[in-house]
């Protein structure tokens, strides 16, 4: 079981399962939302996702495959919470800082790295995606 909530405390969750995998998206929308840098994404399924206190604001834009995807915030405090999109409608993408154990996220692959500014450092040895992974 792992949890998690906002900075204020506003917003609380609990997921009970393990994350799929951990992915750090380099994407230009991803830099807007997360401060500058990558968004470090913990892959859930959905499924097991429960939201236990708060309600978070979403906001909606089409990604460069021209499908949706929606993003999560906690309307007080600002924190960046969740994602998902029409592409993986069973997954949910958790930001790594909102989980109460971050160390929960563990970096499988790095993807959009096309689109980092040149100031950021990829020093693992980790697979690199200029952009999507192949879809499997
Ligand atoms: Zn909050």
């Amino acid at each position: 079981m792992h949890t998690g909530g906002c900075l204020c405390g506003a917003i609380r969750f609990e997921i009970a399962a393990d994350p799929l995998t951990g992915v750090s998206c380099h994407c230009r929308d991803c830099q807007y939302v997360s401060g500058g840098a990558e968004a470090n994404i913990a892959v859930f399924p959905r499924a097991a996702f429960t939201l236990r206190q708060g309600t978070e604001r979403v906001y909606r834009s089409t990604a460069d495959s021209g499908r949706e995807i929606w993003r999560s915030f906690c309307p007080v405090c600002g924190t960046p919470l969740f994602s998902g999109g029409e592409a993986h409608p069973d997954l949910l993408f958790v930001r790594a800082g909102c989980l109460d154990d971050p160390s929960a996220f563990q970096r499988r692959l790095h993807i959009w790295t096309d689109s980092a500014p040149s100031w950021h450092r990829m020093d693992d040895d980790l697979p690199k995606f200029p952009k999507n992974p192949p879809e499997r």
